[in-house]
Order: C-alpha cells, then structure tokens, then sequence
C-alpha cells in the first residue's frame, strides 16, 4: 500500500470491519478478503465461484463492477451510479462491504496525495455517508463524515476537534449532575440500565455553525442522553415507557419532540423513544430510550436485525419497500441523470413521517411531503390526475403538507394534468421525478405540432425541412435545440 505496508493488511481490516463493526456473517468475511483479487490480479470470476461458490462469485462481481464506477467522467460516474443502485437489490451484502472498504481507506488516507484524498472525502461525503445512514450504520456514517470533514475541510476540523477536547470536562460534569437524579429514581424501579451521555459529532457540529450561523460555544454543550436497557423482547416497549415516566417525572418534555419509534421503527429499522427536555440550566437535552437489542440495530444496522429473528421479517419487508422505491426510480430511464442523483440524495437523507390511507395502510413520507407527495406514492397515475385530498375528512390543497397520523384521501380528475408549479412543493424523488417525466411529454407533443406547422410553412414556400435548414432557423432566433424551435411555433 502506499504508507508501505504489506498489502494483506487492507483485506484483512475490511474483513474485520465487516464482522466487529457491521456484525456481518461468513460469508461476507471471505468475500471482503477476497473483494480486491478480481479486479488488481489475474483471479477471475470463474475462479471464485469454483473454489468458494455462486453467492461469493456474485457478492465479488458486484464489488468489482461498483469499483470501476468512480474512475469516469462526471456524467459517466452518474450513470454508473445508476447501475450501481440496481445492484442493491441482489445482493445487500455487496454494499455492506463497500462502506467496509471504504471506511478504511478512509481511515488510512494519511498517505495518499493531498488532490487524491480531497476526491475521495468528498466523494464519501457525496455517496458513502448517506448509504450508511439508509441502512442504519450510524457508527460508519458517523465515522465517515467526521473522516471526510477532516480531509475537504482542514481547519474548521482542526478547530472544531481541539475545542471538543479542551471542553470535555465542562461536559462531563455537566452531564453527571444531569443524570444523578434520574439514576437514583431509575435504580428504585428494579431496571437493569446503563446510561451515557454523548457529545455529537464532529461533522454535525460542523453542520450546525454553518447552517444556524451559531458559534461552537453556543452549541458545543449538546449532547443526547442516552438510556440503554437490559431487557426480555417482551418488556423492552413497557420497559422503555417506564424509563420515559421517570425521565419527565423530573424534567418537563417539550411535547413536540416526543418520538415513539418503538411502535412504527423508521425504515432503516431504528427503534427508539425520544424525548427532548429542559435542563435546570435551561438547555434541551434530547433523551433517548433503547434496549440493548434497539442499540446495537441502532449502531451497526440491518446486519443486526438478522441477529434477532423476531425483528428479522418486519425489517426485511421496510428494507424491500425502500429498495422497491429507489428500483422504481432508476428504471424510470427518461429521468436525467444528474436529477436523479440529486432527488436521491434526498430520500437518503429526509426525515420520515407515518399517514394512513382510507383503509387504514400505513404509508411511511419523508418530513414535509404534502398531499400530492402522498398520491404520488400510491401509484404515478394517481398523482398525475390528482385534484385535491380530504385530510381527516377535511379538504385540502395538493400542497398540503402532512403530519403522521394524518389520514389521507386522494381526489382525482380525468381533465387533470401535471403542472410545472408542482415542482415547488414536493419533495419525494418519486413524485419529482413523475411530474418532470410528463413535462417533458408535454413538450413533446405539443412540439410535434409545431413541426408539422413548420413543415407545411416551408412546403408552401417550397422550402425542404432539411437539418441544414433547421440550423438556419436556430441561428435565426436562437434556439439552442430543434424541439425548442417546434415548442415555440
Ligand atoms: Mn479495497
């Protein structure tokens, strides 16, 4: 490798990365020491799949194809993007080692040349990041953010780090005179728990200067409680509850920011009781309320899940309606590329809310989606004919945005057609992408009546529809492209 070690080393870390850090299987360990063999040596896929077998062979054929995908162009790495999303859905697996190999070249990036390591932080920023947070690897994601912060942005990293350091103590005895009440109330209950405080990361400290325009001294003390129980399955949601009794017997809630993903786990299978509540120093602390098993899916994601086989179906079924969501996306073929990337990037990363459909079908939005957004998922047609939507029996505008629990009833009309100002409020990429489609169908259409007008135009003046021609007429009145000059007329 580049800092000089043997290159074994790289295999081997990611393996373990696999295993001790994302809780991965057998499998998966051979094809992470394997991931590098068909790509940088004379191994072929046929050697793989005869001396190990048909999954390793997939698992590394994926690897090796996602790895030729950053060496293009800008609009060639888009489009490879694209077929890398499609390879999801085989094989999960192929990702989970990615974001293996990734992090510790990420770790070691110590010895790489400065303009290389800039291209693969932000890179990881880009793409990385978000996929570990969609399949609830919050160590890796976090790690990878802080990584890349460190290498695109120098300094604000240097700051943001020594400053967290010299106030750690501050923290810490801020944090124990937090937590001593609710420990001594919690150990009368007969709750087996730990609990711990946590300074948030560096990146989202980062985050939060840039965007609030706020100074790290206003905001280095925030930090979220964290109450880890030690639980049966049966107990955990009881149990979390009794925790929440205690916890708001001495600090009030703020009852906008209470949290119940115990009952509906966010679909990248999180599951935990948040509240948020007012410190005697009159700062919110956000109280998070888990089982061992919640944090352990919590920290290292999907691969958890298949440790408990109560949970194993019921994520399954989410992880396929996401995957089902973004396959959807990616054989829409007509979407641009690049919008596509950019409306992704934004499923990965939303917030989500839960509605209900007049049956009573949970549909799980992101935060902010509105009425229309709603229709939407329910199938194309429906949110191009869409009019209107009852909400709680109540109309309302397609704009609407929702909030969970709402109950939602979408209108439709024959006459309806979708309309350029929908882009405005939004924001699910499948209803995006939907209407930018039929847009552009529209103009289309209406430009082949206009190229039958031009056409019988230059026919009476006895004119040839040539691209010569055409080109004339471009230059004439400056239209960049021919369905320009036919939209037009
Ligand atoms: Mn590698």
């Amino acid at each position: 490798r580049k800092s000089g070690e043997p290159y074994i080393t790289h295999p081997i870390a990611v393996a373990r990365i696999c295993t001790e850090e994302i809780g991965l299987g057998a499998t998966s360990i051979a094809c992470a020491l394997l991931h590098d063999t068909v790509e940088d040596t004379d191994v072929t896929l046929e050697d793989i799949d005869r001396i190990f077998g048909r999954r390793e062979k997939r698992i590394i054929d994926g690897l090796t194809k996602i790895s030729g995908a950053f060496d293009l162009s800008t609009s060639d790495q888009a489009e490879n993007f694209r077929k890398m999303i499609l390879t999801l859905p085989d094989d999960v697996r192929v990702i989970f080692i990615k974001l293996a190999d990734r992090l510790h070249n990420m770790r070691t990036l110590e010895s790489m040349r400065a303009d290389k390591q800039r291209k693969i932080a932000s890179e990881t920023l880009f793409l990385y990041a978000p996929l570990a947070h969609r399949l609830g690897l919050n160590a890796v994601k976090t790690e990878l953010e802080d990584l890349s912060l460190k290498y695109t942005e120098p300094e604000a990293y240097e700051e943001i780090s020594t400053k967290l350091r010299k106030s750690q103590e501050i923290r810490a005895r801020f944090i124990n005179q937090f937590i001593a009440p609710l420990k001594k109330e919690l150990d009368k209950t007969g709750l087996k728990y730990s609990i711990k405080g946590r300074p948030k990361s560096i990146y989202s400290i980062y985050n939060k200067i840039k965007k609030k325009k706020v100074t790290f001294e206003e905001i280095y003390d925030l930090f979220a409680v964290r109450i880890i129980l030690d639980s049966k399955l049966e107990n955990e949601k009881t149990d979390s509850w009794r925790v929440y009794s205690v916890v708001t017997d001495f600090y009030r809630p703020n009852p906008d920011r209470l949290r119940d993903w115990i009952t509906n786990p966010r679909s990248n299978g999180y599951e935990s009781l948040h509240t948020t509540v007012m410190s005697p120093t009159g700062k919110w602390v956000e109280i998070q309320i888990r089982s061992e098993r919640m944090d352990e899916i919590a920290e290292k994601g999907m691969a958890a899940h298949w440790k408990y086989k109560d949970s194993k179906k019921k994520i399954e079924n989410k992880f396929d309606a996401w995957i089902n969501k973004i396959r959807d996306l990616v054989e829409n073929k007509e979407t641009d590329t690049l919008d596509f990337i950019d409306d992704f990037k934004l499923n990965l990363y939303a917030e989500e809310i839960y509605v209900f459909t007049p049956n009573g079908d949970l549909k799980t939005l992101p935060k902010d989606a509105t009425a229309l957004d709603f229709a939407f998922d329910i199938h194309g047609d429906i949110g191009k004919k869409c009019i209107g939507a009852k909400i709680n029996h109540k109309l309302v505008p397609l704009s609407h945005q929702l909030s969970s629990g709402d109950q939602v009833e979408i209108i439709t009309s024959n006459k309806q057609v979708p309309k350029e100002a929908w882009l405005d409020f939004v924001v699910t990429s499948k209803a995006r992408s939907n209407i930018k489609q039929s847009l552009k169908e529209e103009v289309k259409k209406i430009a082949e009546d206009g190229k039958a007008t031009l056409k019988r135009k230059l026919s009476a003046l006895k004119v040839n529809y040539t691209d010569k021609n055409v080109s004339h007429l471009l230059k004439m009145y400056d239209f960049k492209t021919p369905l320009d000059l036919n939209y037009q007329i």
